[in-house]
């Protein structure tokens, strides 16, 4: 998910038009910030963009639209100015042409400076109102000034503008954004005045020099209208060019470098523009850059719409503004990803240590981290799920795949919700749309897993691994609000589940190739992990040992909870074995009841039974709180018990050393950081 501090580029658009043609570049649906619906955000290429429309013209509003920005948005360090602007046709032997589009590597601004009879002379020491963006992006802009660069430009350039058209006529706006034709590019010498030729009854009769006035029906009227006459027309060698040249090309816009003039005075005769132009070498005027550069550096990336003389329409706007936004998403294209200032970090919601004491395995954790890891090619939102028996491992296996990929990816999130029951499973889900801020989630009538549903899809999400642990209850699995319609969906995402339950893989429609079946832990695994709480002289046994394995069926919950009866009675190996073999059969099966209803799985549960009577019967003897406490767990969830249910007992000394007796033989497990107190 993007976040604020993500955003190092914005862009800003004076008029309203400026922003639609924008609006038409983003690879991603611009959305509006929640908290201010000043900014939409959006992404062009590589680039979280945040974008804004100036509430009003000139310096001072975008001065002040650049610091909100800048406060709103913190890490910022670059601003686009994309609209239109009007160009200085001739500079040199380089000619500007509408539809053109000019990028500023320096804006000056134009007001500064003294208003004289005879014209108005810039202050002096162009320092003083000279405003640079920063070197790195300076630099960018000095290749597109050698003439590969520009090439190169250019036609990425085309390329897009073809694109905003296209996408334009989806949207049912073609027409807008289409070229207008080398015929209605007209530029009139500078001191020809767009005035009443045909009707001269009005004030424009008068009007012989630059300086006169010209009747206000003039100024809103066309050049055609009032009769601008042809000869006046300025010869233009790249227009003529294009007319004898590819059609399809004509609209392909040339990309100019060079100073901006900004200033709130707007520039309606060819004279003055000019006048101020020549000295700075301006190659085009607008009104915010000023402003903008006050706060952010800033680019200005302009197309040309008209020439900033008194003949301007407004026939060429929509189009420039179009060849303005293709030119800023070809620009960004090369610039360098954005490195956030804060590196991304995934969240990780994992609610156990990890195993230090975990054996093995290693082929099945390398098939799950290639399958489920954010690196892994696909097209889809895997679902791969760990099946195996009660107690062989399965949610030792999902953790340590948590661990390991958290450490080989740290931008990946990692969530884990427990799926034994309803309730558990929407408290997870609740922390975790807590930990994402999801908007709403604390509320009383927040519907929990709808909301982290969507959260976890959207694309901005990022990549993440979401591990649903015991999907065992299909009733749980199935239904209107059950595990399946609250899973999240993302190209970007991967679910992992745990199961003892075949029927659950087929319920959650995972293929074949996503199920990784946990089969019995190997002998030497098996061996290395009952040797491990064992003393040296109760492991030399070794014919006893591999008939114990064989007698807990490699079960690795067997093993623990054997070798911690025996570490803890200093029992032989042998004398355990008989133990297991001379036991209450009747007993066992008894016992076996509760594991019935888990299916297939029944032939060999008993082995694990045998080992949990076991200990069952020597706790029972020493400590008869834990057996009632085993007891009232039986009626909570299998996992994630407070330890403040459990404490009832007057005394807390005998609570202490039931609950020290059941974490001895592996009953239970104290969670990390939960203290027993
Ligand atoms: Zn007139
Ligand atoms: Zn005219």
């Amino acid at each position: 998910m993007a976040r604020r501090e993500d955003f190092e580029i914005a862009i800003v658009c004076g008029l309203p038009l400026e922003y639609d043609a924008v609006s038409l570049v983003s690879d991603e649906v611009w959305k509006q910030d929640r908290e201010n619906n000043d900014y939409k955000t959006g992404r062009i290429g590589e680039h979280n963009v945040v974008l804004s429309l100036l509430p009003g013209m000139g310096k001072a509003s975008a001065a002040s639209t650049a610091a909100n920005i800048r406060s709103s948005y913190r890490h910022v360090r670059l601003c686009f100015l994309v609209g239109v602007c009007g160009g200085v046709p001739q500079t040199g032997s380089k000619e500007i042409l509408l539809g053109d589009v000019v990028v500023g590597k320096a804006i000056v601004s134009y007001d500064f400076g003294r208003q004289y009879p005879d014209g108005f002379t810039l202050k002096d020491g162009i320092e003083s109102n000279t405003a640079k963006p920063d070197r790195s992006i300076r630099k960018q802009l000095a290749t597109f000034e050698t003439s590969n660069g520009r090439l190169r430009l250019e036609e990425e350039i085309a390329r897009f503008l073809k694109k905003l058209q296209a996408k334009a006529t989806q949207q049912g706006c073609g027409a807008k954004y289409s070229y207008p034709g080398t015929d209605e590019d007209r530029l009139f010498m500078p001191g020809y005045r767009h005035k009443h030729y045909i009707s001269p009854t009005c004030v424009c009769s008068k009007c012989e020099k630059g300086s006169d006035p010209v009747c206000e029906d003039a100024v809103k009227s066309s050049c055609q209208d009032l009769g601008c006459a042809e000869q006046y027309l300025v010869p233009r060698t790249r227009l003529k060019r294009k007319r004898e040249g590819d059609i399809k090309k004509a609209q392909d816009p040339a990309i100019h470098i060079g100073v901006v003039g900004s200033g709130d005075r707007v520039i309606k005769s060819g004279e003055h523009r000019d006048s101020i132009a020549k000295p700075k070498g301006i190659i085009a005027f607008e009104m915010e850059g000023a402003g903008i550069m006050e706060e952010i550096p800033c680019v200005v990336v302009k197309g040309v719409c008209d020439y900033a003389d008194c003949h301007k329409s407004k026939k060429w706007q929509d189009f420039a503004a179009a060849t303005a936004a293709s030119a800023l998403q070809a620009i960004l294209g090369y610039m360098p990803p954005a490195k956030s200032q804060v590196p991304r970090r995934g969240h990780f919601l994992v609610p156990f240590g990890r195993n230090e004491s975990f054996v093995g395995r290693e082929d099945i954790l390398q098939r799950l981290i290639t399958r489920i890891s954010p690196s892994a090619n696909r097209d889809d939102c895997q679902r791969t799920a760990v099946e195996g028996l009660g107690g062989i491992g399965k949610t030792q296996i999902a953790l340590e795949v948590a661990f390991r990929l958290h450490d080989a990816y740290p931008d990946c999130s990692i969530f884990w919700v427990p799926a034994m029951e309803a309730t558990g499973f929407e408290n997870a889900y609740r922390k975790i749309g807590q930990s994402l801020g999801v908007a709403g989630i604390d509320e009383d009538s927040a519907d929990v897993k709808t909301l982290v549903k969507a959260a976890l899809s959207r694309k901005d999400a990022g990549a993440w691994l979401l591990i649903v642990d015991n999907a065992d209850d299909t009733d749980l699995v199935c239904g209107p609000t059950g595990i399946l319609s609250s899973l999240p969906f993302s190209r970007t995402g991967s679910i992992l589940f745990t199961t003892r339950n075949h029927q659950a893989t087929v319920e959650l429609d995972i293929p074949e190739t996503g199920i990784v079946s946990i089969p019995e832990m190997s002998q030497t695994e098996a061996t290395e992990l009952l040797r491990r709480s064992l003393k040296e002289s109760q492991a030399q046994d070794t014919a006893s040992l591999t008939s114990l394995l064989d007698f807990l069926a490699y079960l690795p919950l067997a093993i623990k909870q054997a070798s911690a009866y025996m570490a803890k009675t200093g029992m032989a190996i042998s004398r355990y074995l008989q133990h297991c073999r001379s036991s209450d059969k009747k007993t066992i099966k008894l016992l076996s009841k509760d594991f019935e209803d888990r299916g297939r799985y029944r032939g060999i549960g008993n082995a694990v039974v045998t080992t949990w009577l076991i200990s069952f019967e020597q706790i029972s003897r020493d400590y008869p709180l834990a057996i009632q406490y085993l007891r009232s767990m039986c009626f909570l969830a299998e996992k994630e018990i407070p330890a403040s249910l459990l404490r009832t007992a007057d005394d807390e000394l005998e609570a202490d050393e039931a609950i020290g007796a059941l974490k001895a033989y592996a009953f239970i497990t104290e969670r990390a950081g939960q203290e027993l107190k």
